[in-house]
């Protein structure tokens, strides 16, 4: 048994730990979008694999006997192109993913489809955005160049960003909801534009809108190829050990 462990997430990270433990043969993979991804316990390769064919000739070249996608809910392409290889040769594939957020009561959420309805979702008059989106889509908010931008980014920029009126910190979560409330206080923060990404160590944002009474601009998440999906690491663990025991 040989697993392929897409990551980039904490759960990623945490399976990382327990295949680790159980002793079973693991290859963890990063993007390579950080300059300093966390380190693992088991082998580690960083990069694209050249899209679902490219993965589909590494499964085969490393001899990979099971994949886990544990990537961000919004890393869609990875997840569509670990659905199209490990079809390709019939390789066992399974999601690791953190439930979504659900608004609570006083939450005052704006559900939109990705980040252009979340720049357009913004109102007219001038105001003062938390872009809580990572570096990747913040350039399209240049089309709204009337509002104050305050990033927060896991590395300091190496490109120039073209919002107008922003702020940067760079920050790595968990983050923590006291200090979230009191960097939204700083910066007069009136909106916050969050991904829909689940799990704990992010969550601290949304828990600091709802009390401070902010409205949050939510980009729900995209829908992922349908396949078997586990929030839980002794349920991936229980899988591979099913496969173990058959000598798959
Ligand atoms: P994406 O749009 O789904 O992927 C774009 C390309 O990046 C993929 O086609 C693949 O290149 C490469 N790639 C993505 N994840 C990879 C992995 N784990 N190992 C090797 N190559 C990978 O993904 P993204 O949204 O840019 O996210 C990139 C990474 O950051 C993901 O691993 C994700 O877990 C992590 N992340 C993303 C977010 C987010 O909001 N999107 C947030 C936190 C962490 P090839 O086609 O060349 O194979």
């Amino acid at each position: 048994m040989r697993v392929l462990l897409l990551g980039g997430t904490t759960e990623a990270s945490q399976l990382a730990q327990a295949l680790h433990s159980a002793r079973i043969e693991t290859v963890f993979s990063y993007a390579g979008r950080t300059n300093a991804p966390i380190a693992q316990p088991v082998d580690v390769r960083i990069g694209g694999f050249g899209g679902a064919d490219g993965l589909a000739t590494y499964l085969k070249n490393e001899r990979i006997s099971h994949v886990v996608d544990a990537t961000h809910p919004f890393a869609n392409t990875m997840g569509q192109n670990a659905y199209r290889a490990c079809s390709t040769h019939g390789t066992p594939l399974l999601r690791l993913a953190r439930p979504a957020w659900r608004a609570q009561a006083d939450d005052k959420w704006i559900h939109v489809p990705d980040i252009t309805g979340a720049r357009d979702a913004l109102p007219a008059d001038p105001c003062r955005v938390f872009l809580a989106i990572g570096r990747m889509h913040v350039d399209l908010f240049a089309a709204r160049p009337e509002h104050h931008y305050l990033l927060r980014l896991v590395d300091a920029p190496q490109t120039q960003i073209t919002l107008p009126d922003h702020h940067v910190t760079v920050a790595r979560g968990p983050f923590n909801v006291a200090e979230d409330i009191a960097l939204m206080q700083e910066h007069r923060i009136t909106h916050v534009i969050a991904k829909n990404a689940g799990g704990s160590g992010a969550v601290a944002k949304i828990d600091a809108a709802r009390a401070l009474g902010l409205q949050v601009v939510m980009i729900d998440r995209p829908l992922r190829p349908d396949i078997a999906e586990t929030a839980n690491i002794e349920t991936v663990l229980a899988w591979l050990n099913h496969d173990a025991e058959r000598g798959v």
